[in-house]
């Protein structure tokens, strides 16, 4: 047990709620400097069968079972007990401990939403006690580069039920432009413009769980496509050059009985081929540069099939089906099943291991995208953690909501603070 200003003295925690009124957990770490360090869970709603457990209490007469009273309690109990005198300057050794404390692979005794709480909180108060930013404490060697921003501007599939998408996120990549906070001004414009187009054709203008709006067009997923590029003209940018379009369709959602099952567009029943030469006249038609869950998380046939595809002109991005595991990450390297991983903390369970994925990705010459969850709050932690890895890229939702906007205006902060050492770069002329 060290004495050290570092060291660990005591761990709070509480139950807090998300964007969508869900609760989760936040943790505080207290050094014994006096120096605290806070970190939030988020929490998705299309999740992967093998991300890491997020324990909840099930108790039905608190928040419809959702409650996290139980992960609280793992914190403030076994957690705090194991980790007191634990200095945070060691990351690594810090997610050991908490991994073997757990022992579980999944992290179901204690609950990935406690470890991952403590992990983050501890990063943060090791930053504030060596008084440097976030970023600088999770990169080592120091990285410069902001990610290109994917912006959710239309919602669609689980996030948004009532929309006429069954694909779930269509996405605006300010491609063109020359920084972050450029990047940002470019696609909010945009989707102001979508928002006056809506407007004008008697469209909803309400929005789904990231923000992005979510009506019901005639022609479903297609439509929301052709929404996008007008959108991007209307606003005064050129489609593909300026602005161009990231899909995440969500397809494990969309399987059932081994089919694809289009059931807000016309009702389709399609294989995973059919899924690909949908992909290919799409990618033909619209300024498309990455497509991530195209196929479903147990459907590696599909993905690749797609990869060997399209991969060599658009990104392919796993999300549910890599879980940023790096054993999943591994499989699907080894088979050529994509290649990006999406990147969340909340999969896997602890800062290290998502550090760990990013770099497997790296290793491999796989492109690595940060990702906040549709259950959001305010913590702005991936934004920092998109900066220190030099991921390149990170997906955030709208440019609208504040739990969404913290992370952006977290990047437009850091971009500002690196001053003209800050590096942004368009990354996909590589792919
Ligand atoms: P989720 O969705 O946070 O609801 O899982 C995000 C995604 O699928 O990328
Ligand atoms: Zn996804």
């Amino acid at each position: 047990m060290s004495t050290a200003p570092s060291a660990i003295a005591a761990i709070h925690a509480e139950e807090i709620l998300d964007s969508r009124g869900t609760p989760t957990v936040k943790a505080t770490v207290v050094l014994r400097s006096g120096v605290h360090g806070a970190a939030a869970v988020p929490s998705g709603a299309s999740t992967g069968r093998q991300e890491a457990v997020e324990l909840r209490d099930g108790d039905p007469r608190r928040y419809l079972g959702k409650g996290v009273r139980r992960v609280v309690a793992h914190i403030e109990g076994e957690i705090a007990a194991a980790l007191a005198g634990h200095e945070v300057d060691d990351q690594a050794a810090l997610d050991a401990a908490l991994i073997s404390l757990d022992g579980t692979p999944d992290k179901s005794r204690l609950g990935a939403n406690a470890l991952l709480a403590v992990s983050m909180a501890a990063s943060r108060a090791c930053a504030r006690q060596q008084r440097r930013p976030l970023h600088r404490v999770l990169g080592d060697p120091p990285a410069y580069r902001l990610p290109m921003p994917m912006f959710n501007v239309l919602n669609g599939g689980l996030h948004a039920p009532a929309s006429s998408m069954d694909f779930q996120e269509f996405m605006l990549v300010p491609v063109g432009a020359p920084s972050f906070r450029e990047a940002v001004r470019y696609a909010t414009e945009t989707y102001h413009a979508i928002r006056q187009l809506l407007q004008s054709l008697g469209h909803s203008i309400a929005v789904g769980d990231e923000g992005g709006f979510s009506p019901k067009l005639m022609g479903g997923n297609q439509a929301a496509c052709e929404l996008m590029v007008r959108g991007i003209e209307r606003a005064g940018y050129r489609p593909g050059e300026d602005l161009a379009i990231a899909l995440d369709p969500a397809a494990s959602a969309l399987h059932k009985n081994g089919r694809y099952q289009l059931l807000r567009s016309g009702n389709q029943l399609l294989d995973a081929r059919d899924m690909v030469e949908l992909y290919r006249s799409w990618v033909s038609a619209f300024p498309i540069v990455s497509i991530e869950d195209s196929h479903a998380e147990d459907d590696w046939d599909g993905f690749v099939t797609m990869t060997r595809q399209l991969g060599h002109s658009i990104q392919i991005v796993g999300d549910d089906i890599f879980v940023t595991n790096t054993r999943l990450i591994r499989h699907g390297i080894d088979l050529g099943a994509a290649n990006a991983a999406l990147i969340k903390p909340n999969q896997i369970g602890t800062v290290s291991e998502t550090l760990a994925a990013v770099r497997l990705c790296q290793t491999a010459g796989w492109a690595a995208v940060i990702s906040h969850r549709s259950g959001e709050t305010e913590d702005a932690y991936i934004a920092d953690l998109a900066v220190a890895t030099g991921a390149g890229q990170i997906k955030a939702g709208a440019p609208a909501r504040s739990e969404r906007l913290a992370k952006y205006n977290r990047l437009i902060e850091i971009e500002a603070e690196l001053g003209d050492r800050a590096e942004f770069i368009n990354p996909y002329r590589t792919v």
